[in-house]
């Protein structure tokens, strides 16, 4: 059976893009791989949380992984740093790892123009941690989105780097997962791009119902099409894929007619969206809260997650440490 692994930063929480864009694909991939995955919090130490927030910060990305449907019994569910063989292999991973071509990823580059006050050096090294959350598991498939292509790419030479360096079969060369038709881009609100925790235009999964209409009812749209079948504007076209992803067939079709034939009312459609949208996530939210009370439940997720990632993560460092020289006296 092929490895699976995929990991999100502990910041913020999930949105409709996350839970549409990656998490429904996850929950059908654990009964079809061996799945890991992890909550990355090493990962969001680049940009310094306060200390007071750090594990609260954890402790919403795994209770939403959760209350979306990830299965602690199908898949292994564990916080990046319980498990040390990930930072050990990372150090080693940094000896073969040069610094000009990390300086050449697309996504240092941008980190250093949005906030050159704090260009660290665990951001340059950011993509080394990633390959090592990757091949301590040996994973053979990691569902990224196209910009995560990038640093997968870099994994891939340290992998083949470090087998041809120690001549030494080690790691298997990871591959993105493709999703194929059911890989959907959620697009935002605000008339254009997708929806992200950045670009501040998210509907989160733990929203309540009042705001999720208040979100929706602000959405940008235009005066309305004037003439019958005219193109959408982007900010309409993107209402109706959301429309699409989570309403029935029926009504999608009802105001795709009503644009067709100029009589949509935009408060029409944002109403019915939002009610839509609460269908799917309201039962989310109910479940978060839940399960955000139950610590019990929350410790034994983490300890049987982190069992399974630790047998994994020590058996690859096992072959690593032989591979690079480590001899024990
Ligand atoms: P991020 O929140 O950007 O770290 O992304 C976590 C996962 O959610 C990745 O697999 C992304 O590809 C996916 N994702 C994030 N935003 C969207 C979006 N608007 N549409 C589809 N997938 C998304």
């Amino acid at each position: 059976m092929e490895t699976v692994l995929s990991g999100i930063r502990s910041t913020g929480h999930l949105h409709l893009g996350n839970y549409f864009g990656a998490l429904k694909n996850y929950i059908k991939m654990q009964d079809e791989y061996n799945c890991f995955f992890f909550i990355a919090d090493l990962h969001s130490l680049t940009t310094h949380p306060h200390p007071d927030d750090f594990h609260s910060g954890v402790k919403t990305i795994l209770t939403e992984y959760l209350a979306s449907g990830l299965d602690p019994h199908k898949s292994a569910i564990f916080v990046q740093s319980d498990v040390p063989e990930i930072v050990e292999l990372y150090v080693l991973l940094n000896m073969i790892a040069y610094k000009g071509e990390l300086e050449r990823t697309a996504s240092f580059k941008e980190k250093i123009r949005k906030h050159p006050e704090n260009v660290n050096a665990g951001l340059l090294t950011y993509p080394v941690l990633m390959a090592a959350d990757i091949l301590i598991h040996r994973a053979n498939k990691v569902p990224v989105g196209k910009d995560q292509e990038q640093h997968l790419e870099i994994a891939r030479l340290l992998a083949r780097r470090f087998n041809n360096m120690y001549n030494a079969e080690v790691f298997p060369e990871p591959q993105a997962f493709n999703f194929g038709k059911d890989l959907v881009k959620v697009p935002g609100l605000d008339g254009s791009g997708k929806m992200g925790k950045s670009e501040g235009n998210g509907i989160y999964l733990f929203d309540d119902e009042k705001s999720i209409h208040k979100k929706v009812m602000k959405a940008v749209t235009d005066a309305g099409p004037t003439e019958p079948d005219s193109k959408m504007p982007e900010a309409v076209e993107n209402l109706f894929t959301l429309l699409k992803i989570v309403s029935e067939p029926e009504v999608v079709q009802h105001f795709t007619a009503a644009y067709n034939n100029c009589s949509i009312r935009y408060g029409d459609l944002k109403k019915q969206l939002a009610a839509d949208i609460c269908r799917h996530t309201l039962p989310i939210k109910a479940k978060i809260e839940e399960i955000g009370r139950d610590d019990a439940f929350l410790r034994s997720v983490i300890k049987e997650g982190t069992e399974k990632a630790r047998a994994s993560a020590s058996a690859t460092l096992t072959e690593v440490k032989r591979a690079v020289g480590f001899r024990s006296f």
